[in-house]
C-alpha cells in the first residue's frame, strides 16, 4: 500500500500558494504495539491551518518545513494495536493531509455516527459548529431581540451562528463577499439581511442593514470589515472575536481606526479559542444534533474529491471559493 502525502515545504510570509506544498508517495506504515493505523476519509480544511504556518505561532504547535500538512480528519481504523480501538471504527483526529496515518491514540476521538454523516463531525458537529455555539451563547450571550452581525457569513462557523441566532429570535445580518453569496445568505441560510463587503458602498449598506445598531458582532474576519462593524455597535454591545481571516495572508496586520467605539459604547470584546472551553462541548453537541435533525441548522458543505485537490482548495479558502464547511473526500 502506498501513502499519498502532502507536505509543507516552503516558508510562508504573505499569501499562501500551491507552491508551499509538495505531493509525495511513500510507503504506508504498519501499526506496532500500542498504535493504530487509520485510513483518512474526509479531510477538513480550516483557516487556522494557515495560522499554524506562520513563524512564531503561539496557540498551537507550529508546522515545520517538510512536515505532512496538518489537518483534522474523519478516518477509519485499519489496524489496531490498542484495545480501545477496533478495525472499522470511525475516529476523528489530527491525522494530516495523507491517505494513512499512524497514531498512539493520543487526542483521537472515537465517533459513533448516530445516523449523521461522517462529514458532519468536521462541520456542524465538529469544531466549526461548536465554535459557533460557544461564541454566540457563552461569549456573546446573545438574547432575543439582539441584532447579531456575522462576518464570513456563509462559512463553516458563520452559517451555524446565523441558524443559532435565528433560533434565539435575534435579527441576523451577514457580511459576505459578492452578490451571489449575499443572496445565498438570505435565501438559503436565512439571514434577515446580508451585506457585500467587497462593494464600494459597504459602510452605508451595513448602516442600512442595521438601522437599530449592532448588539452582537460575531467577528470572523477582522481588518476593514471589523472596523466598519465597530462603527455600528450599540451601548453594551458584545464582540465575540472568533477569527481574523482577512489578516492571515498578510505579511503585516492592518490596524483598526474605530477603536473609540469600544470605549464610547461600553463594549465588551472577548477573543476566544474553542480549545479553552471544553466544558461546553457536551451541551453544544446535544443542541447542535437536535437542531440539525430539526432542519434548523443546515449541513452546508463544499466537498472536493481527491487528496490532490487539497492545496488549491486551501488557497481558494482565502478567496471565498467555498460555501459552508470545506472538505476533501480522500477515499470513498
Ligand atoms: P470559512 O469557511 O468561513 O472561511 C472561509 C471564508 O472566509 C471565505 O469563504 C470568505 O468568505 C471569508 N474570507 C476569506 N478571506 C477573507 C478576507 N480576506 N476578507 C474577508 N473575508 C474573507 O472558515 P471557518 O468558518 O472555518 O472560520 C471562520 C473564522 O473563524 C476564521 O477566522 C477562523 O480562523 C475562525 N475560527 C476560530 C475558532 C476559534 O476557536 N476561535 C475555531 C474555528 C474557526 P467570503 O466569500 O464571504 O469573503
Amino acid at each position: 500500500m502506498t501513502n499519498n502525502c502532502i507536505r509543507f515545504v516552503k516558508p510562508v510570509t504573505g499569501a499562501i500558494t500551491v507552491n508551499h506544498f509538495t505531493h509525495t508517495v511513500e510507503a504506508t506504515p504498519r501499526a506496532g504495539p500500542g498504535q493504530i493505523l487509520v485510513r483518512n476519509v474526509y479531510l477538513s480544511l480550516d483557516p487556522s491551518q494557515r495560522r499554524q504556518m506562520m513563524p512564531g505561532v503561539v496557540y498551537a504547535e507550529p508546522l515545520h518545513m517538510g512536515d505532512v500538512m496538518i489537518g483534522r480528519t474523519m478516518a477509519r481504523v485499519i489496524e489496531s494495536g490498542r484495545p480501545e480501538f477496533q478495525q472499522g471504527d470511525w475516529v476523528r483526529g489530527k491525522f494530516g493531509w495523507q491517505d494513512y496515518a499512524l497514531s498512539d491514540g493520543t487526542m483521537v476521538e472515537k465517533i459513533t455516527l448516530e445516523g449523521f454523516s461522517p462529514s458532519a463531525y468536521l462541520g456542524v458537529l465538529g469544531n466549526p459548529g461548536i465554535t459557533a455555539w460557544v461564541g454566540l451563547n457563552v461569549i456573546a450571550a446573545a438574547r432575543a431581540g439582539d441584532t447579531v452581525v456575522v462576518s464570513a457569513a456563509c462559512g463553516a462557523v458563520g452559517s451555524v451562528v446565523a441558524a443559532l441566532a435565528r433560533d434565539r429570535d435575534c435579527r441576523t445580518v451577514g457580511i459576505a463577499g459578492g452578490p451571489k453569496k449575499c443572496a445565498y445568505a438570505v435565501n438559503v441560510i436565512g439571514y434577515d439581511a446580508c451585506v457585500d463587503y467587497r462593494a464600494g458602498d459597504f459602510p452605508d449598506a451595513l448602516a442600512q442593514a442595521t438601522p437599530n445598531g449592532v448588539d452582537v458582532d460575531f467577528e470572523n474576519v477582522g481588518g476593514k470589515v471589523f472596523d466598519c462593524v465597530l462603527d455600528r455597535l450599540n451601548d453594551n454591545a458584545r464582540v465575540a472575536l472568533c477569527g481574523l481571516i482577512s489578516q492571515y495572508n498578510l505579511a503585516e496586520p492592518e490596524g483598526l481606526r474605530n477603536v473609540a467605539a469600544l470605549l464610547n459604547h461600553n463594549v465588551l470584546v472577548q477573543g476566544f479559542r474553542l480549545a479553552n472551553y471544553p466544558q461546553h462541548r457536551p451541551a453544544a453537541l446535544i443542541d447542535l444534533k437536535r437542531l440539525l435533525l430539526a432542519g434548523t441548522v443546515r449541513q452546508d458543505e463544499t466537498v472536493l474529491d481527491g487528496l490532490d485537490k487539497a492545496p488549491q482548495a486551501f488557497v481558494d479558502l482565502f478567496n471565498g471559493a467555498s460555501l459552508g464547511k470545506l472538505l476533501v473526500h480522500i477515499e470513498h
